[in-house]
């Protein structure tokens, strides 16, 4: 099916962390309800707007305290692995959007069904990030614990800054998501989709067809821009808790962009505008977006989404 099928133009919508729990709630269904909620009364605004949505999200907190539930529970209840753990952000996050969008869809008398799609993104068993596992994932452990750990589950355990041992596992690049047909079909009959929450379930495929999850966690900003081109979306915007990407971040001489070619974005990242845990990979996913075919690419804040999508508000990458 080809982008001329939709009529109105089509947004991949990431949604930073912060849009579910913020750093020092406890995460308790009432916290991430109401945040999911701001969430949703904002992207009603870019459907008033014009656009077609599809919403990705992250899974960090969540996905940690699941993790932290297998391992208490663990002598009672079989604990479960890490794909399928993420299986399980993903419906119940995508619950909660759900619930939240026809919420407030119906304040503003805006006739839509919200659908989540359990996404399965495929990954390369070539991956250079399965021989060197980088992504921190679950509680934390004594020392003792964790060579345990280490011998008897072949997990990869690191010491995390004093704070103790922490499980890491690969961080590999997305390279098809799995279940794109279907979240296509279900925008072009004017559904609005939740899809690949947290990253997605990473997968591999092998010759025969096959297809087995794998313990990894995907970046959410890759693998929305993944999702961005599956989909054939003309707009890939990132929802942070910044309004704009900044040169100099943090600093005294700090400089804000606003339209900044592909050119002198890639040099800005060059030069290490952009930390690697967290602006890093929402600059260099724009950047892919663009340089794919991409229409618009942009970085901003919840609270300034539909403005930057009429260019008055954020970072917007161009191609020239
Ligand atoms: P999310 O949950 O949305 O993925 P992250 O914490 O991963 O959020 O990334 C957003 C954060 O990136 C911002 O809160 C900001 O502190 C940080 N950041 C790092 N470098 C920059 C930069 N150059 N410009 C703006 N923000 C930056
Ligand atoms: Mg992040």
């Amino acid at each position: 099916m080809t982008q001329e099928s939709h009529k109105r133009p089509l947004a991949v919508i990431a949604l930073g962390g912060n849009a579910i729990l913020q750093p020092g709630q406890k995460g308790t269904a009432e916290e991430q309800i109401e945040n999911v909620r701001i969430a949703m009364s904002s992207i009603t605004g870019i459907i008033e707007e014009g656009y077609d949505v599809i919403i990705t999200h992250g899974n960090g907190p969540q996905v940690g305290n699941i993790l932290l539930q297998n391992e208490e529970a663990a002598d009672v209840v079989p604990a479960m692995p890490l794909d399928i753990c993420g299986s399980q952000t993903q419906g119940m996050i995508g619950y909660m959007i759900q619930r939240s969008m026809a919420n407030e869809l119906a304040k503003k008398g805006i006739k839509k069904n919200v659908a989540t799609i359990v996404t399965q993104v495929q990954v390369s068993p070539d991956d250079p990030a399965f021989k060197n596992p980088t992504k921190p994932i679950g509680p934390f452990y004594k020392e003792e614990e964790a060579k345990n750990l280490m011998a008897e589950k072949g997990w990869v355990l690191k010491e995390d800054a004093g704070r103790g041992w922490r499980r890491v596992v690969p961080s590999p690049n997305p390279v098809s998501i799995i279940e794109k047909n279907v979240i296509k079909t279900l925008v072009n009959d004017g559904y609005m989709v939740v899809a690949s929450g947290g990253g997605g379930i990473p997968v591999m495929i092998d010759e025969s067809g096959k297809i087995e999850g794998i313990e990894a966690v995907i970046d959410k900003d890759y693998a929305g821009e993944c999702l961005a081109l599956d989909v054939e979306a003309d707009i890939f915007v990132i929802l942070t808790d910044v309004e704009k990407v900044a040169l100099n971040y943090g600093k005294p001489d700090q400089i804000n962009l606003g339209k900044v070619t592909i050119d002198e974005m890639r040099e800005y990242a060059n030069q290490g505008h952009f930390k690697a845990g967290s602006m890093g990979p929402k600059v260099a996913s724009i950047l892919r977006f663009i340089d794919s075919g991409g229409k618009r690419g942009i970085i901003t804040s919840l609270d300034k989404a539909r403005a930057a999508l009429k260019g008055n508000a954020g970072t917007e990458v161009v191609a020239k």
